[in-house]
This record gives C-alpha cells, sequence and structure tokens, in this order.
C-alpha cells in the first residue's frame, strides 16, 4: 500500500487509494448493516458447544484449587497420585486442604464483599471523564455514554486502604493470609453473579446472540450492555475487581515480607510494580476500552464474569503467593537478571499501552469523539496523528499505522510478554507461576481465531487486503 506526501491513505473495498482526514467520520453503510445483523445472531457454537463450557465452568473451579493446594501446601511443586490405589487417599487429602483451609468463611465474605460495596460506591459517586462508545448495531447504532472514573476510584480506593492498614481496622497482610478462604468466597460471586444477571436479561428482554442452550448462553451471557444507573458493569468488573485484587495481592505479599524480613526482596517489588503498571493502564486509560471487542461484542456471562471476580486475580499472581510463604533465597537473582527482567516488563508494558491506545485513540478519530486526556504516565506515540488505514466497504476503518504496521495483534504479544515476567519473576524455583502465560498464550491465539473469523465475515476481501498489508499476527517474520 503506497502512501500519501502528507501520510494519510487509505483502500476502499474495490482497491482504490484514497485520501481522507482522519477525523472525518464513516457512517456504517448498507452492506455493513446487513453483516452486522447477521454477527448478532447466534450461528456456530464456540468454545466446543455446550459440552465444551460445561467442561469448563466445573473444571475451572477444580483447577484453581488444585494449583493453590500444590502452591501453599506442597512446596509449588505439581502433586499427583503415585499409584492406582494412592486416588482416592489423594482426592481425600485434596479434599481435606479445600474443607479445612479454603471454606468460604464470615470473614472472607466481609472483605471480599467490602471491596465489592467499596468499588460500586465509588464508581456511583466519583467524577468521571465522559467517553462516548461505538454505534451499538444491537440498538440501532445507537452509542453509550461512559462515564471513566476508575483513576480517581483508584486513588480513592489507594488512601482508603492505607488508612485503614495504618490504623489496624484492616491489614493489608490479611488478603494473601486468607487467600483459599477468599478464592472460595470470589467463586461463588462468579458464579452467581453469571446466573443472575443471565435471569435477569433474559427477564428484563436485553439477551441477545442466544442459542437457544442454557449452558451455553450462561457461559456466553445475554445482555451485552447491562448497566446500573451510570455504571455500565462488564466494564466496571473488567477494571475494578480483578485488576485491583491482583495488585493489592502483591501489596499485601510485600506487606507480609517486609513483616517477616524486614525488607521487600526485589522479585515482590517487581510484582508491586506489573500488577501496578497493569492496573493503572486500565484506569488511567478506560476511556479506550468502550472500542474493545470485549465491550462491543463479548456479551457479559461466566465467561467473563468469572473470570474478573475469581479467575484473574487467584490465578494470575501466584508469583506472589509463592515468595509470600518461602524463603528468599528460593528465588534469589544475580543483578544482571534482575535488570533484564526490570527492563523486558517496561519494554513489554510500553509495547501494550501505546498499540491499545493508538488502536482506540484511532477509532476515537475516526468517530470524532478523541480529546487527549490527561492521565499519568501519557506515553510518547500513544496517538498516531496522521494514521494510514484501510478503508472497509463496510464502514469501518482498518489502521495500518504505529505499532499495527508490524502485526495484526501487536497488543497481544506485548500482554503475553507481561504475564510470562509474571512468573519468571521467581525462576525455577516452581512451575505454579507460570501458569499465567501458558493459560494466557491459549486465550490469546484461541481470541485471535475468534476475533480474525469474525472480521473475515464483516470485512470480507478488504480483511483479506488487509492481511496482504499486514502479514504477521503475533511477530513480525515469524508467526
Ligand atoms: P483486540 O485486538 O481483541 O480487538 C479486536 C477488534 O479490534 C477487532 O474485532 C476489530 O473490531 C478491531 N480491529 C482489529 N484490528 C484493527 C485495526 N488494525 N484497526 C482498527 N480496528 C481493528 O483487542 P481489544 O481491543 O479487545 O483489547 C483487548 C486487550 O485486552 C488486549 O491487549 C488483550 O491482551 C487484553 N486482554 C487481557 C486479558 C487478560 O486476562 N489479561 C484477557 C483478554 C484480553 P471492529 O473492526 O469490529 O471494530
Amino acid at each position: 500500500m503506497s502512501t500519501t506526501t502528507n501520510g494519510h491513505s487509505s483502500v476502499n473495498g474495490n482497491g482504490e487509494l484514497r485520501q481522507r482526514k482522519p477525523e472525518a467520520k464513516p457512517s456504517v453503510t448498507d452492506e455493513g448493516r446487513k453483516v452486522d445483523e447477521r454477527l448478532d445472531k447466534h450461528e456456530t457454537y464456540e468454545f466446543g458447544g455446550p459440552w465444551g463450557v460445561t467442561a469448563m465452568m466445573v473444571g475451572f473451579p477444580i483447577l484453581m484449587y488444585y494449583l493453590w493446594i500444590c502452591l501453599w501446601f506442597y512446596d509449588g511443586q505439581l502433586v499427583f497420585p503415585t499409584s492406582f490405589d494412592d486416588v482416592q487417599p489423594f482426592l481425600t487429602r485434596m479434599w481435606a486442604h479445600v474443607r479445612d483451609d479454603a471454606y468460604p468463611s464470615a470473614y472472607a465474605f466481609k472483605v471480599y464483599t467490602g471491596l465489592i460495596a467499596l468499588q460500586l460506591t465509588l464508581a456511583f459517586v466519583i467524577p468521571g471523564y465522559q467517553q462516548e462508545g461505538l454505534p451499538v448495531p444491537s440498538l440501532g447504532y445507537k452509542t453509550l455514554m461512559y462515564n471513566c472514573n476508575a483513576i480517581g476510584c483508584l486513588y480513592a480506593t489507594l488512601i482508603i486502604s492505607a488508612a485503614l492498614h495504618y490504623f489496624h481496622i484492616f491489614r493489608l497482610t490479611d488478603i494473601i493470609d486468607n487467600y483459599g478462604h477468599l478464592m472460595s468466597v470470589a467463586m461463588i460471586y462468579g458464579f452467581a453473579v453469571s446466573f443472575g444477571t443471565y435471569y435477569f436479561a433474559v427477564w428484563r428482554g436485553e439477551a441477545i446472540r442466544m442459542s437457544g442452550n442454557f449452558a451455553y448462553d450462561v457461559f456466553m451471557g445475554a445482555a451485552l450492555n447491562p448497566r446500573l444507573g451510570s455504571v455500565d458493569l462488564k466494564m466496571w468488573a473488567e477494571v475494578r475487581i480483578p485488576w485491583v485484587i491482583v495488585f493489592y495481592l502483591a501489596v499485601s505479599g510485600a506487606c507480609k515480607q517486609y513483616e517477616e524480613y524486614g525488607y521487600v526482596t526485589p522479585n515482590m517489588a517487581f510484582m508491586v510494580l506489573a500488577t501496578w503498571l497493569y492496573l493503572n493502564a486500565c484506569a488511567k486509560g478506560e476511556e479506550c476500552i468502550p472500542q474493545t471487542w470485549d465491550m462491543f461484542h463479548e456479551k457479559w456471562g461466566f465467561m467473563v464474569i468469572f473470570w474478573n471476580f475469581a479467575g484473574v486475580p487467584f490465578t494470575y499472581v501466584y508469583s506472589v503467593v509463592y515468595m509470600a510463604s518461602h524463603d528468599p533465597s528460593k528465588y534469589r537473582f544475580s543483578t544482571p537478571t534482575y535488570i533484564a527482567l526490570y527492563a523486558t516488563l517496561l519494554t513489554a508494558y510500553y509495547i501494550f499501552d501505546t498499540s491499545m491506545s493508538q488502536k482506540s485513540r484511532f477509532k476515537m478519530q475516526t468517530q470524532g469523539t478523541f480529546k487527549f486526556r490527561k492521565t499519568f504516565p501519557q506515553l510518547p506515540w500513544g496517538t498516531i496523528e496522521n494514521p494510514t488505514f484501510i478503508q472497509t466497504a463496510h464502514g469501518n476503518r482498518l489502521l495500518t499505522s504505529g505499532w499495527w504496521t508490524y502485526a495484526r495483534k501487536p497488543n497481544y504479544t506485548a500482554d503475553w510478554v507481561q504475564s510470562t515476567t509474571w512468573g519468571l519473576v521467581v525462576g525455577a524455583a516452581s512451575p505454579i507461576p507460570y501458569f499465567y502465560s501458558v493459560f494466557f498464550i491459549t486465550v490469546l491465539v484461541h481470541r485471535c481465531g475468534r476475533d480474525f473469523e469474525r472480521c473475515a465475515i464483516k470485512y470480507g476481501k478488504d480483511w483479506e487486503r488487509y492481511c496482504e498489508v499486514v502479514k504477521y499476527r503475533f511477530i513480525p517474520g515469524i508467526y
């Protein structure tokens, strides 16, 4: 694709080169409307259909208990029955750990419910930046407004938690000390909210893209944009629950180390920094979330809800749990290794942050809703001044500038590298902290396949042209 002198160029559905102003509003064409209508109907089962999703709904909690037991009680090593005769005693031992150390205690209910109540209250009362979402086909291309106040809520949460800890009202070390109990409560919330919102959406007549199979529809969800007053529940839950807990687990681990040894290891400090960067990225760039596919396409079902309420918070930071319960000598590195680890994290974070904002802001520029928001930190190259793009016959545009020149999912690659550093931080001490990295690459490859399938239907020949212009999925020259 050639570019014009000012860097603006586009290729329309017929392959003609066009010059366009990025701020010009494209409208969805008649052809685009027909495709959108098709994409808003259930056509095929994903995730292995009803049996596949049922297996995941049963299997995820079991896997989470198993990994936690190995980490907490078996020195971070994966344990198995040693013989056929050992299967029964092995299962009995496993169950005893769940029953005795992970029962949903009243205290854990109080803590978890307290967090939900605090985050909901803050979401309602703290003023936010108003961002217009993308036109929603199922609402006749109406746009929804998003009250982006996650950053204010985050700073308020920091102040409140520091005060609670300082005045011994709620010690932050309690989070990691009650890991098993909190995880069980989080799972109960995950199931209750999934089923509750499913029935509510069906009752309100807000269900879309339904298959008619109960298990599958609970897993995929019924409503696309569930709201409680000014709060968009899907966006609220994506930022305010999982990443807040993940960050506080790291802080809790750091407090525990400090109380025990009088210092915090560079490894634990790394996890505090890594989880902070992720949480802060979601909060300071919240206005970029309405343009993501989780917001405009995925419904609010078990897959998203359970993972937000329980999966992310209680499987992504196993390294913190390991470090909080093991002697620092087990995961001590040389100075160059620490430098390499921190440098990898910061580089991956930079690409993740700027690639996400480049694409989201490009969509806002196209829609005419882009305003520069002053939150910290705003990194260089987060906005592309004169983006190149492919104008599709659907009406939408596909960005081909910035990080999006090199791959069709640069954000996934960078995000995955971050997840891998969250395991590398314990070196070879335990395999369990690598769960996030292994699980996440599986999710991203599968998600990428689902997304590209949808885009191929949505954009037809323009998608093929885009794939010719941007050849690689994750890593230029490799994949
Ligand atoms: P995606 O890349 O998944 O967004 C895909 C959508 O963006 C496509 O359906 C298409 O939608 C649009 N799109 C794709 N390519 C282009 C392009 N070149 N120009 C313009 N639009 C394009 O990312 P999201 O935006 O949904 O962001 C998700 C982020 O969240 C990722 O970084 C991911 O790593 C992270 N994530 C993290 C998880 C975790 O557990 N840590 C879990 C899941 C996601 P359309 O054209 O229809 O507008």
